[in-house]
């Protein structure tokens, strides 16, 4: 069976929720489609001194709550659909959490495992100079995402501010911290899932402690929900996997050997002490909590009925499609849905923009506290609304997130 792809997903779900809100159809169809997009040619001098060109897109894809905000991927795998398809997610995203944006997303069609850190510079510069006109501090911010870092943040910020002729922190979050980055920006996704994990393990009976984990995917989401589920929830992280595969221990991993083991070797498998399992096996394990966290569409109609976790957490960005929702919810397998889970990351750059608008500094302290509470409290109100009307916490999450941009779009006269 063909899977739609992420973008196709999104709307479907905007049309189930639509009917919720009695939308008319031309806000509708205005809900499914991007507001505006670029799509660039990115020219890069390679070592080798060929000029290479690769395919980029930047996606604004609704407006109406304020500036567009959204990371960027570099991956050789990119679509526009997919690119399409995170920018809709962004928007409702930051709805939901009431943040005074809208979503993006951007990207670039490219293999960085194959680049030197010279080419990765020289892509990220040349990315900027073809997009720079389309984004801006108060028009869209960029972040990163799939296979970007802190590192190629701030090359990306360096190059607009070269461009603006003044130096313009406010256009790039997630940047490293001595260069007008928040703290806690760099765990954020990773701690914002485990405080609405931590909330919905008790509505769901299923503690923490002690709670045996799966995580796919080792990167910044995926590596940081291991050492904070770990550290400092109690859990035993027993699989974990990377693009290579994965590894398992039913006893537990020790997440910061396996940190180390990954920097020092490149990989996860041979971990001492774990068994080499495959991404899919990974998925069907029997375990208290599955966190995918590396890439869209890994549970389809294909796997959905062979899922054997309690309860699953999207912290990766549309890890699922909706008819294999559909069978994990006849199967009884909650799920805490990627745009009100995954939320911590957008959540920290907007504090991000903040302190940089106002030339300030907070502390880790104070992001964690403002993090929990905008976190904790966007959980109890979706979960409200799923349970005052017998719905999937997903589809409570888009009837309210959807319901804020079309008052926004409402109040602007654009519908
Ligand atoms: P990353 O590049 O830091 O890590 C990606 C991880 O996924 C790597 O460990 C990689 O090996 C693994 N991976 C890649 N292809 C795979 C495959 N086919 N099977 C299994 N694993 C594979 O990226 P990230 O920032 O951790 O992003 C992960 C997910 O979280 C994405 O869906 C992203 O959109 C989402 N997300 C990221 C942020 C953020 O702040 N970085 C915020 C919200 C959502």
């Amino acid at each position: 069976m063909n899977e739609p792809n992420l973008f196709e997903m999104v709307k479907e779900h905007i049309c189930t929720c639509s009917s919720d809100l009695d939308l008319t159809p031309d806000i509708e169809t205005s809900l499914k489609l991007p507001v505006r997009e670029l799509h660039v040619s990115v020219p890069v001098r390679m070592d080798n001194g060929r000029l290479n060109v690769f395919p980029g897109f930047r996606v604004h894809y609704n407006d109406a709550l304020g500036p567009t905000k959204g990371g960027v991927r570099f991956h050789p795998d990119e679509t526009i659909d997919t690119i399409r398809g995170l920018a809709s997610l962004m928007t409702w995203k930051c709805a939901i959490h009431n943040l005074p944006l809208g979503g993006a997303k951007g990207g670039v069609v490219c293999n960085p495992k194959e680049m030197s850190k010279g080419e990765l510079e020289r892509l990220s510069r040349s990315y900027i100079q073809a997009i720079h006109q389309f984004i801006g501090p108060d028009k869209d911010v960029l972040a990163p995402d799939v296979y970007t870092n802190q590192q190629i943040m701030a090359w990306m910020m360096d190059e607009y501010s070269r461009i603006a002729g003044k130096t313009t922190f406010g256009v790039i979050t997630g940047k490293p911290v001595s260069l007008g980055g928040s703290e806690g920006r760099d765990d954020a996704t990773a701690r914002g899932g485990w405080y609405v994990v931590s909330e919905a393990s008790k509505d769901f009976g299923v503690p923490l402690k002690d709670a045996s984990v799966v995580i796919q995917g080792f990167g910044n989401v995926g590596g940081n929900a291991a050492l904070i589920g770990s550290q400092e929830y109690g859990v035993r992280v027993i699989a974990v996997s990377d693009s290579q595969g994965g590894i398992l221990n039913r006893d537990g991993l020790s997440i910061g050997d396996v940190m180390r083991y990954k920097e020092t070797t490149g990989s996860l498998k041979g971990f001492p002490g774990s068994a080499e399992i495959t991404n899919a096996e990974l998925l069907e394990l029997e375990t208290d909590i599955l966190i995918p966290a590396a890439l869209e569409n890994v549970i389809t109609t294909n796997n959905a009925g062979r899922i054997r976790a309690k309860m699953i957490a999207e912290f990766a960005n549309g890890p699922m499609t909706k008819d294999a929702e559909r069978i994990l919810f006849q199967h009884q397998i909650p799920v805490i849905p990627d745009f009100l889970c995954n939320a911590g990351g957008v959540v920290v750059s907007y504090y991000e923009m903040v302190q940089n608008f106002n030339i300030d500094h907070w502390d880790a302290k104070e992001i964690h506290r403002r993090l929990e509470t905008k976190m904790v409290s966007c959980y109890h109100d979706v979960r409200k609304l799923a349970n005052d009307h017998n719905v999937t916490i997903r589809q409570a999450a888009y009837t309210i997130a959807v319901s804020r941009v079309v008052k926004a779009m409402k109040l602007r006269g654009w519908v």
